[in-house]
């Protein structure tokens, strides 16, 4: 580990600019230094990446599937220098890093198999009609391109399946577009492990220089001057609304604005309906408990507001969940950052609400927290707005509601989520069909009798949502759909067949799917 960036085949310059990643359960640094790039060589990555935009994205679909499992293979050649590092930088157990790990690694392989399969670029074909009256018609054709190079930012709460050759790396490069990540200061060794395994795959299959580079930046100038420069196309970010709104007004400000798929902030609303609550109320409690406290609630999934029936109708529900809270020790956050955030959030709405339950014998070292509940009533909840605010980190919100009605007028007033979920069964669909109608409205992704956290990577799987749990609701940053993000339809009318992408020409060479004169065809 050297800690400087990756400038396309080059390593950048040892600059006295240097930040470190923390043990956050000692608050301790450790080593080593990292040193910020430079101005000068961040307009290097962005000539390299230029350069590369059209060499790289006129390879074969099959071409970039080989070097997307090859980066795989890299990675998971990393062995245990890696889930050491990851699990020494964030605190977060092995297993979680194995977990997230073969996810990477898993998401890499998916744009590879949609790759070779090819139909992904939405080919179309309208035959020309010479012959047509009044007019001839053309022969016009269209499918998706690469949009050209993407900045990524790497996200603290995940540091493999989310960083460095992580969905948004992983769907660009499939994509065709060259990528330039930015690592999170929060771990910058995972970073570097994982930009040796990219960078190395980009080596052996011969890419273009600039179809990689990875910065490290203390501090946020480098990130905004990418997301200004000219040769970038699209940003993918995830992290605080604060962060990505300030990225979605600098691309908006652009002479040429362009898209910032940000994954922001999200409270995963969660119906407990009174059927639900009567008939197990106590697996609902354990449930909610291991989905608001896992990965010490660093999910942008965590369920941080929770609907139930009237306290006399919450049975053992409340005084379970309280049971399970005051038992979980203190864990600590990813960073200092993250864990000021958290008690400042958290000291702020202890009096806006009626009860709090926490586990105050848990011992507070490095970046700890401890995991908490507050309580409230849909009254409450419904005259004060900021309760609506995500607090990252292992808490949620009850709010007890006395009728439908109360449920309804909240969930037309909800922010936009990644999520909404709602336990209950079959009659309880039925009476609450108006609440799912609007449900459906704000969120991404609809749960029937299921926690939010844990999001499957597969190709139906819709990670997004309207703001501010994502800049652009039509998109999703997890499944194999996420490819589209960073790519536009471009129509080539009266070419012919030989100046076609293969994609287009008359006799289907990759055999893909394509709408031919408004049929699919293979
Ligand atoms: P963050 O502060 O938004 O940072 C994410 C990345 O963007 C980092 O690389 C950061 O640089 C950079 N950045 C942030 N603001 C920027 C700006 N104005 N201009 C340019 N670059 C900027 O998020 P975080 O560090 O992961 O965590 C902070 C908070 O974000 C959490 O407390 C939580 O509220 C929220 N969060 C939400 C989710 C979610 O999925 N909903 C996920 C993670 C975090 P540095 O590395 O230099 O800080």
């Amino acid at each position: 580990m050297n800690g400087t960036s990756f400038i396309g085949f080059t390593r950048g310059s040892e600059t006295s600019d240097t930040f470190t990643a923390f043990d956050p359960t000692t608050g301790n640094a450790v080593e080593p230094l990292f040193h910020s790039a430079t101005l000068d060589e961040l307009e290097t990555t962005a000539r390299l990446a230029d350069a590369a935009r059209i060499p790289y994205g006129d390879l074969p679909g099959k071409t970039r599937a080989k070097f997307l499992r090859s980066i795989a293979d890299n990675i998971e050649a990393l062995g245990d220098t890696l889930i050491e590092r990851a699990t020494l930088e964030t605190s977060l157990p092995n297993a979680r890093f194995i977990g997230e790990r073969a996810r990477t690694c898993g998401q890499l392989r998916m744009f590879a198999d949609l790759l070779d399969e090819g139909s992904w670029v939405e080919a179309r074909i309208d035959h020309a009609i010479p012959d047509r009256q009044p007019l001839p018609k053309p022969d016009v054709r269209s499918m998706y391109r690469p949009l050209g190079p993407v900045a990524v930012f790497c996200a603290s709460n995940f540091p493999l399946a989310y960083s460095v050759a992580g969905g948004d790396t992983a769907s660009a490069l499939a994509a065709g577009c060259p990528v330039i990540a930015i690592a999170h200061t929060a771990h910058p060794g995972t970073a570097e492990l994982v930009g040796s395994a990219v960078a190395k795959a980009v080596a052996d299959h011969n890419m273009p220089e600039g179809t990689f580079s990875l910065i490290f930046s203390k501090g946020y100038e480098l990130g905004q001057a990418l997301v200004a420069h000219r040769a970038i196309k699209a940003v993918g970010f995830t992290g605080s609304r604060r962060g990505g709104r300030a990225l979605m007004d600098i691309a908006a400000r652009r002479d040429d604005p362009i898209p910032v798929y940000a994954e922001m902030s999200s409270v995963n609303p969660t119906f407990l309906l009174p059927n639900a609550i009567a008939k197990r109320g106590d697996a609902l409690a354990a449930g909610l408990h291991a989905s608001v406290t896992g990965g010490v609630g660093q999910f942008c999934t965590k369920p941080g507001l929770v609907f139930l029936p009237s306290k006399a109708d919450s049975g053992s529900f409340l005084s379970d969940l309280r049971s399970h809270i005051s038992n979980t020790g203190a864990a600590p956050l990813l960073t200092e950052g993250i864990r000021k955030s958290y008690e400042t959030a958290s000291e702020g709405r202890r009096p806006e609400v009626e009860d709090f339950t926490e586990n105050t014998a848990a011992d507070l070292t490095g970046f700890a927290v401890r995991p908490s509940i507050f309580e409230t009533s849909a009254a409450t909840f419904l005259e004060k707005p900021e309760l609506n605010d995500e607090i990252f980190g292992p808490t949620t919100l009850l709010i007890n509601a006395d009728s439908k009605e109360e449920l309804l007028e909240i969930a037309r007033g909800l922010e936009g989520q990644l999520t909404a979920s709602i336990h209950g069964d079959e009659e309880d669909l039925v009476e609450y069909a108006d609440l799912i109608a609007i449900l459906e409205t704000k969120a991404g992704r609809l749960i029937f009798n299921g926690f939010s956290t844990g999001v499957e990577v597969c190709p139906s799987m819709v990670h997004g949502g309207p703001y501010p749990a994502t800049s652009d609701s039509r998109s999703t940053a997890v499944g194999s759909r996420a490819i589209t993000r960073f790519a536009r339809l471009v129509c080539f009318q009266n070419f012919p067949d030989a100046a076609l992408p293969d994609e287009l020409k008359e006799a289907n060479p990759l055999g893909i799917w394509r709408m031919i004169d408004s049929e699919f065809v293979r």
